[in-house]
């Protein structure tokens, strides 16, 4: 196929697609979807080989939220059945980030509810990292704090955070549809000055919430824009309780087909399988291994994951590797957390990373 030709040599030469081979992408037939798989799993494998990264998400802070993205079960007036507890203490993260650590990952997300954290949560943050580091010198650590005020990400980048992520979710056009309570341009802040202070940006998506395919391509465009160095795509899970409990639209071909425009149109980003792969993918989720380079590691916020062992299988019966500590995710022209921690003090490492 001709489209698929094209993309593959563009991904392996770090070319952006167009909006329309995007959009073609998209838009292929169940047919072909083997076909788009191996193509965009040959740009997966130019740039990360059969390694998969293990993250492993510790919420440190659980619902009580005042934004209202329509999506979340932990939204303002939420219904839904979740846990709501207010700050782990440094020490119970350190213990459940541990459990992650075991398991196999390689980097540890902290994730708070709320529209942004205070200077005394970034504080805790800190508080908390520390005491992570000092059972894990190595592990990655990324904050998922929501918006950030002015000077906070330069302050966990000193508290020893490697990376930030905040999603886009979904395109500019629908962004009011699903959240009255910030905007778009909100949440490119917070990333852009994520990446100002040094962090390591983690910024995706949310398929599934009853956008078009355009909707997806300009966020996945807009991602591309910002150039995050990982970009996590959810498949919304419909909580009851929530305005979104009824769009239930996605098939496993068509998170596929997700997968695979997102790894064209990001060929060298860490694109990682997070929220709503077992709900949606399903049996098929083996095949998503050949388009992502990185998953979720059991649990994960809100929503059951598959248990640890039964990810590690699959990634083993797949043929694929889990990538260990050691290891550099991103190829060498992007941000090397391991190189950058390796090189020790006197660079821009902070003191307790
Ligand atoms: S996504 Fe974050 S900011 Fe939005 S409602 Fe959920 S916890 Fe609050």
């Amino acid at each position: 196929m001709d489209l698929l030709n094209a993309l593959v040599d563009k991904g392996i030469r770090r070319e952006v697609p167009t909006r329309e081979e995007a959009l073609a992408v998209l838009a292929t037939s169940d047919d072909e979807l083997l076909d788009v798989v191996a193509a965009a799993g040959k740009v997966r494998r130019k740039w990360f080989g059969r390694r998969v990264k293990l993250n492993y998400l510790v919420n440190l802070k659980s619902g009580l939220c005042p934004e209202d993205c329509s999506y979340c079960s932990q939204r303002l007036g939420s219904r839904a059945d979740v846990l709501k507890y207010t700050w782990l203490r440094p020490g119970e993260a350190a213990e459940a980030a541990s459990a992650g650590v075991a398991g196999g990952a390689k980097r540890v997300c902290l994730v708070a509810s709320g529209r942004g954290p205070t200077d005394r949560d970034v504080d805790r943050v800190a508080e908390t990292i520390s005491a992570i580091r000092e059972r894990h010198a190595d592990v990655e650590v990324c904050a998922c704090l929501g918006l950030l005020g002015q000077g906070q990400a330069e302050r966990l980048r000193a508290a020893g955070a490697d990376a930030y992520n905040h999603n886009l979710n979904t395109s500019e056009a629908t962004y009011r549809d699903i959240c009255t309570t910030h905007g778009f341009s909100d949440r490119v802040d917070t990333v852009r000055q994520a990446q100002a202070a040094g962090l390591s940006a983690c910024s995706g998506l949310i398929a599934g919430m009853g956008e078009s395919d355009e909707d997806l391509v300009d966020v996945v465009f807009a991602l591309r824009d910002l150039d995050p160095d990982s970009v996590p795509v959810n498949f919304l899970i419909p909580m009851e309780g929530t305005p979104l409990a009824a769009e239930w639209n996605l098939t496993p071909q068509r998170a596929l087909r997700i997968l695979a425009m997102v790894r064209f149109v990001c060929p060298d980003a860490e694109v990682r399988l997070a929220g709503g792969r077992e709900v949606h993918l399903r049996t098929l989720q083996p095949l998503a291994l050949h388009l992502v380079n990185s998953i979720f590691l059991g649990d994960y916020l809100t929503s059951e994951g598959q248990a640890g062992q039964a990810d590690l299988e699959m990634i083993a019966d797949a043929g694929f590797e889990v990538e260990g500590a050691g290891t550099s995710t991103l190829p060498e022209h992007r941000t090397d957390l391991v190189a950058v921690r390796r090189r020790g003090a006197g660079t821009d490492l902070p003191p307790n990373a």
